[in-house]
């Protein structure tokens, strides 16, 4: 296939941003496709080359573009630089540098979409000595022969900027329309949920169809999208929603992991976001293997970092040290070691556990493992009494823990991936407070800093997600709960999501001094939500001319760097949170 079919998507994709719209092009664009360039078609259009699980990522720095641009055109690296900064997209760049020169050129061969992925894929490959010249040539090798617009999106996608804001759930519409029609979406996003691989789904479904997408098991090596939970502030509502009696468990206060364990007891950790977190945590991997009596398993549980003095939890941020580039690995792992308390079996021994009921799911990780000082399964206690729950989640609290995870223990409590119910209930300290919950928020832009905040950011514009819409729409301006060093750090951290204007999935009402890409979430805890006509979150939904607005939000100091823009707090579940707190002060 020839990659310039492709392009011809993306503008239209870019021109506009109704999802709808989006869908139908690429709906369009899927049923002509051969089915076996389907793959690389949709992993291309996301801006990847494999499924997200996977470690290796395009995104060269854009020094090593401008020089195959330069390369290729015969234009001064200096000149090509200029236009960056006064451009500030390489996108861009590439297609007027090329636009210019291109005229010239008379001999091409047209580029294949095998050949372009190709190319970008041994770009990605390349490592060590020699491998920045190999990338400027394979680099220079595609661009020779691209036509502008071309350039302009091999620009994009080599330093890691394609945005074209195709997002999961638009793919899977599409594929649907594509393939089958809207009643069959349902098996396709399951097979997504439980493969986490947009691409393999499409592949499958174009060559041999729905009925082969039904037949997709959970495999080990493939993450499974997380099951999430709805939040209510009361056991009371909690026992009735789950019919008087269900499973509660500590809720752990650290980082999400699933372990893949393999026939070779090799494995595998990934994060709450399908991010390969497995080099982090040494220490985890080598407990598990210790821990497990079989092989062939997916589990779920939370590592949390413990004081090594008292062998007391300590609080989440403990554990972000692994993160941290500065910080020396070893050191981290003897500093903040933690303790991993499972909570979940996915899969044991051949048997696909996702369509299990909870306590099945239970007994199955019971058996797989011997629970030693660094691996234990989670505290867990079947009741149908308030008092009982009451009792149970203050001995929660004084474990360390955050609250309690309420589980649904009826016939239908399956594993549901990638998808947020009442099947699990969490019930947390915090929704004790004036406003019910943090919530986790979008910086989608940033005011300039006056007086003491002078050279850096006065507040930081957030949003909530839109997934109905696939957008984002703000509900405060942030400018508390900041310390010195996080105020300076910010202008960095968000440099690379800069953008000349407001982002086309962005919603709002307020004039920033910047404008990002959505990407950076926080977390924050406001006192109050209020109606409000300068936000547009969840607008004219409740009240005519109204958006909803967090009062006095505070940054309660967690960047959210395990989830993706499109899992912070939903404009509903906002509105879900205002209702609740409305009913709270009616009590
Ligand atoms: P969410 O994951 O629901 O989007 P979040 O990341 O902000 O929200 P919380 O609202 O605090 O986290 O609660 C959900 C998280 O709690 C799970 O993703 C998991 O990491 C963690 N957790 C801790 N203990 C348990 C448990 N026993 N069972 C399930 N999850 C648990």
């Amino acid at each position: 296939m020839l990659y310039r079919e492709l392009v011809r998507v993306y503008e239209a994709l870019e021109s506009t941003t109704s999802r709808l719209e989006m869908t139908e092009i690429l709906a369009n664009f899927f049923k002509e496709a051969d089915c076996s360039s389907l793959r690389k078609i949709i992993y291309l259009t996301q801006g990847q080359l494999y499924p997200d699980f996977y470690p290796q990522k395009l995104g060269i720095a854009d020094k090593l573009l401008l020089r195959a641009i330069s390369f290729t055109s015969g234009v001064k690296e200096q000149i090509i630089q200029d236009l960056l900064v006064k451009e500030g997209d390489p996108g861009n760049v590439a297609q007027k540098i090329f636009q210019e020169k291109k005229q010239t050129t008379l001999f091409s061969t047209p580029l294949t979409l095998e050949r372009v992925y190709d190319n970008l894929r041994r770009i990605a490959e390349a490592e060590g000595s020699g491998s920045q010249d190999l990338k400027i040539k394979m680099l220079a090798d595609i661009l020779h022969d691209a036509s502008p617009i071309e350039s302009k999106y091999i620009a994009r996608i080599v330093t890691g900027k394609m945005r074209l804001g195709v997002a999961d759930m638009t793919v899977l519409d599409a594929l649907a329309q594509a393939f089958v029609g809207k009643d069959e979406r349902d098996v396709i996003e399951r097979a997504f949920n439980i493969t986490s691989d947009l691409g393999l789904v499409g592949e499958i479904l174009c060559s041999e169809g729905v009925e082969a997408l039904r037949k997709i098991r959970v495999s080990v090596g493939n993450p499974i999208r997380a099951m999430l939970a709805e939040r209510l502030s009361s056991p009371e509502e909690i026992l009735e929603k789950m019919g008087g009696r269900c499973a509660f468990e500590y809720k752990y206060d650290g980082v999400r992991i699933q372990a893949h364990i393999d026939s070779q007891k090799k494995i595998k950790l990934f994060s709450r976001r399908l991010e390969d977190i497995t080099d982090q945590f040494p220490d985890v991997v080598s407990a598990l293997r210790e821990a497990f009596v079989s092989k062939d398993v997916i589990i779920e549980g939370e590592c949390v970092p413990v004081d090594i003095n008292t062998g007391e939890m300590l609080p989440f941020q403990e554990v972000s040290h692994r993160r941290g580039r500065k910080y020396d690995l070893s050191v981290a792992i003897e500093d903040y070691p933690v303790r991993t308390f499972l909570f979940d079996c996915l899969y044991l021994d051949g048997v696909d556990l996702t369509e299990s009921p909870f306590l099945e799911r239970r007994k199955a990780l019971e058996k797989c493992i011997r629970p030693s000082e660094d691996v234990r399964l989670s505290e867990i206690r079947i009741l149908d009494r308030v008092e009982d729950v009451e009792r149970f989640f203050e001995e929660a609290l004084k474990d360390g823990c955050e609250g309690l995870m309420a589980k649904s223990i009826g016939e239908d409590s399956i594993y549901r991936a990638g998808a947020r119910g009442f099947l699990w209930i969490k019930y947390k300290k915090e929704y004790r407070s004036e406003m019910s919950d943090t919530v986790d928020l979008v910086v989608v832009g940033a005011f300039a800093g006056r007086g003491r905040r002078k050279g850096v950011y006065g507040a930081l514009l957030m949003a909530t997600y839109n997934d109905k819409e696939d957008s984002f729409e703000t509900v405060c301006k942030l400018g508390s709960g900041f310390d010195d060093a996080t105020l300076a750090a910010l202008p960095s951290m968000l440099e690379p999501y800069k953008l000349q204007r407001m982002h086309p999935k962005v919603r709002s009402k307020l004039e920033a001094d910047y404008w990002f890409e959505p990407a950076l979430v926080m977390e924050v805890l406001g006192s109050e939500i209020t109606l409000s006509p300068t936000h547009t979150c969840s607008y004219s939904l409740i009240k005519k001319d109204a958006g909803l607005a967090i009062r006095f939000p505070r940054f309660t100091g967690r960047f959210r760097s395990d989830k993706d823009p499109r899992e912070a707090t939903t404009s509903i579940e906002l509105v879900e949170m205002y209702k609740r707190q409305l009913k709270k002060i009616e009590e």
